[in-house]
């Protein structure tokens, strides 16, 4: 019995150090679509909260895990997000969905976001159980937020919302306000060029765009250099020519800077070169998009502005743009203008909707939540960051009474949706201290009455 006990306590301390966990977690290729993999996480997921003594309950495209407090109490909620953005493989050094630790890191798909949140929540619970709780603590793990996001509609169609809810999925210290999501489609028709294409997903800078076209003998001497971090590959086919610029993928939201846009890369190498065609133009507007002057609030630094991806279907080249926005213009007055500059800049490009469906989040800097959760940060680190304004919009906008806090540490480039993610494994453990000290403060005081009130 004894014996027994020990190799269960010595199995359960491997299985609770948190870059174990996440290198598990990793493993799940859960990529849009990938119904398995969301399905092979979810069994994960059940089995690791049993582990770690948690009630976990399947509750349609979210997965509930629990640290039950007084029966009848409020509800503290953290979410956080198990699907993952797209790869391209080919550009990685790791595995993407290997796990890999290497060097104080653990490097994969989803590391960073948001499976280190993930972990972080579930470990933060196990480290409260036995204390004097004045409220259920419930996490719930997304399964669509980089696609669809409809997850939480969903399970909120059926379910209470937590009376309170801290999203694990952007920076610390807090997140006071997050811009808006817009995105602008531009197509022309496919004529003059053979292909076109570029990127991966609307949220990730492009590291990648190609475009085939005939081309005399010659042609590749006239070409300009590419923008400084990117690179061009050329491939001759007779008389075809593929023109392949490489560049480095980020986050659309949270990094656009830390990104080098292999598109804007190849609009610049064939500017002045191409036939005449609508074509053309589509390239030469990712330019002309990146440029634009639009109002905001002071405090937000700004737009953020992608020229994402191209496809290429029925007989037309589609250019998605993804901006982020904050305020003050809502999402009829960005598409307008947006609208207006397309037909402006030509007329051979047709301007569409992507999606223009979102609006800023903005809480008081004042609210008692917020000082609560910067107190909480202080007293955990030491350290007096001012608050933080995202890129990124989160399940913040999605869920009543609910903002971001954390997980990433400020003035860090941001790594998620980026290739060979990887999450630093000091950062990770740091992360679940913030965390477990801030439940201990919030479940274990009477619950705070108006929190986004002064
Ligand atoms: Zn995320």
């Amino acid at each position: 019995m004894r014996a027994l006990t020990l190799l269960f306590a010595i199995g359960c301390a491997a299985a609770q150090r948190p870059e174990t966990l996440l290198s598990q977690a990793v493993r799940f290729p859960t990529v849009a679509g990938n119904d398995q993999a969301r399905k092979d996480q979810q069994a994960w997921l059940l089995k690791t909260a049993a582990d770690l003594g948690l009630p976990a309950r399947d509750a349609g495209p979210v997965t509930e895990i629990e640290l039950p407090g007084p029966a009848g109490a409020p509800v503290l909620g953290l979410v956080v997000h198990g699907d993952v953005q797209p790869v391209d493989e080919k550009e990685w050094t790791f595995p993407p969905f290997g796990g890999v630790i290497q060097g104080g890191y653990v490097y994969g798909r989803g590391a960073a976001d948001d499976k280190a949140g993930l972990v972080d929540a579930l470990l933060a619970m196990h480290a409260l159980k036995g204390a004097p709780l004045t409220q259920t603590v419930r996490l719930l793990v997304g399964s669509d937020e980089e696609s669809g996001s409809q997850d939480m509609k969903t399970y909120l169609s059926s379910h209470k919302p937590p009376d309170l809810t801290l999203v694990l999925d952007s920076e610390f210290p807090v997140v006071v306000g997050e811009k808006a999501w817009d995105g602008l489609s531009v197509t022309a028709s496919d004529e003059g060029i053979v292909d076109l294409e570029a990127g991966l997903s609307p949220s990730i800078v492009p590291d990648r765009a190609k475009l085939t076209l005939k081309a005399d003998a010659g042609f590749e001497q006239k070409l300009h250099a590419p923008d400084k971090d990117t690179r061009v590959e050329l491939q001759r086919r007779g008389d075809l020519l593929d023109i392949v610029v490489h560049g480095r993928a980020a986050h659309a939201g949270v990094n656009i800077a830390g990104g080098r846009n292999a598109l804007i890369s190849l609009a610049h190498v064939v500017d002045g070169l191409l036939p005449d065609c609508p074509a053309r133009d589509l390239l030469a507007f990712t330019d002309r998009v990146v440029e634009l002057q639009m109002p905001a609030a002071d405090g937000w630094r700004g737009w953020a502005i992608n020229p994402a991806t191209v496809k290429h279907a029925g007989g037309k080249y589609t250019l998605i743009v993804n901006l982020r926005r904050p305020p003050p213009w809502t999402a009829a007055q960005s598409r307008e203008h947006l609208y207006q500059v397309v037909k402006a800049f030509s007329p051979r490009l047709e301007p569409g909707d992507y999606y223009f469906g979102d609006e800023p989040l903005v809480f008081d800097p004042n609210a008692k939540i917020v000082k609560r959760l910067m107190d909480d940060y202080a007293k955990a680190t030491g350290e007096h960051p001012p608050l933080a304004v995202s890129g990124g919009g989160t399940y913040a906008k999605k869920l009543p009474n609910a903002i971001a806090f954390g997980m990433w540490f400020p003035g860090k480039p941001y790594p998620g949706h980026d290739v060979d993610e990887k999450q630093p494994i000091d950062d990770l453990h740091k992360g679940l201290d913030i965390l477990t000290l801030t439940l201990r403060d919030l479940a274990t005081s009477p619950p705070l009455q108006d929190p986004f009130a002064p």
